[in-house]
C-alpha cells in the first residue's frame, strides 16, 4: 500500500505508476502535478492532493500552472467533470490530462476562448448520469474482486466506449476531447503519449507555480 506522501517523494514516475497508485482501494482522493517530456518518455511529478468539499466531492483548491498539467480522478469516476471541460474551453488551461483507473483523457483547447457552451450542460448531464451508473456498477464489481480478475475489472464495456465516443463527437466543435482506454498491459499508453506530444503547452509559465484558479473536479 502506497500513500500520497510516499508517491510525492518518488522521482521518475511513469503513467503506469500513476494508474497503479490510483487503482488502490484506499486512494479516494485526487492527485495533481506536472508531466515532463523526456524523449519518448513522459515523467510525472506529483505535487499535491485534493481536499474534500463539504458535499464530499474531492477538489484541488488551486491548480499548479505548468507546461503540461495532469490530475487524477478517484475510483471509477473515469469521466471529466463539467468544470474540467469548462477550464479548457475557456482557455484557463490549454491542455488538460486526466488520468483515471481505466484510461486517460486528453482535452485540448481549439485555439479560441469558447464561451458559448450551447446545450453542453444538457449533454453533459446525460453523459454524467450514464457514467455515474457505470461507476457504481464497477464499484460493486470491485467489492467482489475475489470473483473477478483485475483485467476484467478494468476492461471497459463496449457500450461505454461508444457513449464516450458519441459524447466526444458532440463536443468536437467546442473542444478536442479524447479518451484512451488503458487496460492492464498499458499498450494504449503509447498512442496517448504520441497524441500528447503534438500538444501545445497547457500554460505559458515555464516553471510550476500555484494559480488562483479554483477547480472542482
Ligand atoms: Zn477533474
Amino acid at each position: 500500500m502506497v500513500g500520497f506522501d510516499e508517491l510525492k517523494k518518488q522521482k521518475g514516475l511513469r503513467l503506469n505508476d500513476i494508474i497503479e497508485f490510483i487503482r488502490q482501494k484506499h486512494v479516494t482522493y485526487e492527485v495533481e502535478g506536472e508531466m515532463i517530456k523526456n524523449g519518448k518518455d513522459l515523467i510525472f511529478n506529483v505535487l499535491q492532493k485534493s481536499t474534500t468539499a463539504p458535499n464530499t466531492r474531492e477538489y484541488i483548491q488551486s491548480y499548479t500552472k505548468c507546461n503540461l498539467h495532469f490530475h487524477t480522478h478517484p475510483q471509477f469516476a473515469i469521466w471529466p467533470s463539467y468544470e474540467d471541460i469548462m477550464l479548457v474551453m475557456k482557455q484557463n488551461l490549454k491542455t488538460s490530462v486526466i488520468v483515471t483507473r481505466m484510461g486517460v483523457w486528453l482535452l485540448k483547447n481549439k485555439g479560441f476562448n469558447n464561451n458559448k457552451s450551447g446545450n453542453l450542460h444538457y449533454e453533459y448531464t446525460k453523459f454524467f448520469n450514464f457514467m455515474n451508473g457505470y461507476a457504481r456498477y464497477k464499484l460493486d464489481q470491485e467489492k467482489q474482486l475475489q470473483n473477478i480478475s483485475k483485467s476484467e475489472l478494468y476492461k471497459i464495456d463496449d457500450n461505454v466506449i461508444e457513449s464516450i465516443d458519441i459524447f466526444s463527437k458532440k463536443l468536437s466543435d467546442k473542444i478536442f476531447i479524447r479518451f484512451f482506454p488503458i487496460e492492464n498491459n498499458y499498450k494504449n499508453s503509447k498512442s496517448f503519449k504520441e497524441k500528447l506530444s503534438s500538444s501545445k503547452p497547457s500554460h505559458k509559465n515555464k516553471t510550476c507555480n500555484k494559480s488562483m484558479v479554483k477547480i472542482i473536479s
